[in-house]
């Protein structure tokens, strides 16, 4: 840092430049964040000197998070719902995987000091995962898939051991956008006397508002806690991530005395946390409504629908049919091609590790003259 700042003139010419290199979304079909909703913007930035850390001192805003959870839990079926607003989908699966290894440990079903303690997990789970085993030193057994992406339940039973002390569910995966057989894997849970955590960061704000009735959330008896993503398909800003729990049962597992703040106990992982993004939620799912969100998720998906019905006119084959605005398609040379449609010609997607595809995330800011236009240079990319 300079001993001397310099001019606001300058300093927004340096934010120009750099925001003139960050690539517009309107080239990328990789990601699953998109703009914010203009409201959500709004609620922002007039709430952006929030403190959820300290959320005594912003009551207002804290009611306004109190009532993000209500909706939720209206959403996802469940009465006594408990929850707080996270930074993201990777901060509400740390949570609650810690959640249910502390609620075992204060259970005393294993000898912390002996045993690690290990969660079963789909092979499609997200990376997050693999910075929980790290984060928590746990064992995290990855589940086989069936041939439509979904995990094996048998492959996830046969991994439950006596030192299992959770079980984890996708709804919505990263890479193909697969809904596992959560019906079949709550009634496991169940059985075991497992928790069970469902990872519906993209799917949560997808899901209820198709016509395909997956059944993924609180209305499975073994369910115990949800991550779901406000800042994918909830056109809410960055931050914004919620960590739901069935009951206050399991989110007691997380507390923490904080001494010098308006509150006497945590639950969070993060200590300041904003408020902003507590604002925008609320918003934005408020301006919304099941209405707003359902036309949304309509138009993705008929622009899903649109994109592969044109690439199967090149030959191209969905790895799955797609449940969601998610599709991964099988081309030659996927890596190869990534890097060339790229460099060549400014489009930036991701390709998926097994197998190896072309993954393509259909977000609101795109349209049906983007979807052709990229299906016409793929054409050109594939032939050259
Ligand atoms: C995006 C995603 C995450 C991680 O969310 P972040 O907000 O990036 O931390 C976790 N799980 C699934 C299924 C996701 O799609």
């Amino acid at each position: 840092m300079k001993q001397t700042g310099v001019s606001e003139e300058e300093i927004f010419y340096l934010l120009s430049d750099a925001k003139k290199r960050d690539f517009s979304y309107q080239r990328v079909l990789s990601s699953m964040c998109t703009y914010p909703h203009e409201v959500a913007v709004r609620a922002h930035m007039q709430f952006i000197e929030s403190n959820m850390g300290d959320f005594g001192l912003f009551r207002g805003t804290h009611d306004l998070e109190k009532q993000i959870i209500l909706m939720l839990g209206d959403i996802y079926h469940c009465g006594s719902v408990e929850g707080y607003l996270t930074t993201g989908g990777t901060e509400s699966n740390i949570q609650a995987v810690r959640a249910m290894r502390n609620f075992s440990r204060d259970r005393g079903n294993y000898d912390s000091s002996e045993v690690r303690p290990n969660i079963v997990v789909p092979a499609s789970a997200h990376f997050s995962f693999d910075k929980i085993a790290d984060i928590l030193d746990m064992e995290v057994k990855k589940a086989d898939l069936d041939h439509e992406m979904k995990v094996s339940v048998d492959s996830m039973q046969s991994l439950i051991d006596e030192n299992t002390v959770g079980l984890v569910a996708i709804a919505g995966s990263t890479e193909f956008g697969q809904v596992d057989p959560i019906e079949e894997i709550s009634q496991i849970a169940l059985s075991h006397s497992l928790p069970l955590h469902i990872d519906a960061a993209f799917g949560g704000f997808v899901l209820p508002f198709i016509s395909a009735n997956h059944k993924f959330d609180f209305s499975l008896p073994g369910v115990t806690s949800m991550a779901v993503d406000p800042h994918k398909m909830g056109l809410s800003t960055i931050p914004s991530g919620v960590l739901l729990f069935r009951d206050f049962e399991y989110i007691n597992h997380l507390r923490v005395h904080a001494p010098y703040l308006t509150v006497d106990t945590q639950y969070t992982l993060t200590g300041t946390r904003s408020g902003a993004a507590v604002a925008a939620t609320y918003a934005v799912m408020k301006f919304l409504g099941v209405e707003g969100y359902s036309k949304v998720v309509e138009r993705c998906m008929d622009l899903t629908g649109h994109l592969v019905e044109r690439v199967k006119g090149l030959g191209i084959r969905p790895v799955i049919d797609p449940v969601m605005n998610v599709v991964a398609l099988e081309v030659p040379h996927p890596t190869t091609l990534r890097t060339k449609l790229s460099s060549e010609y400014d489009w930036h997607v991701s390709i998926t590790q097994d197998p190896k595809a072309l993954r393509l995330v259909i977000m609101p800011h795109l349209d049906i003259g983007t979807i052709d236009m990229f299906i016409n240079d793929l054409e050109k990319a594939l032939r050259s």
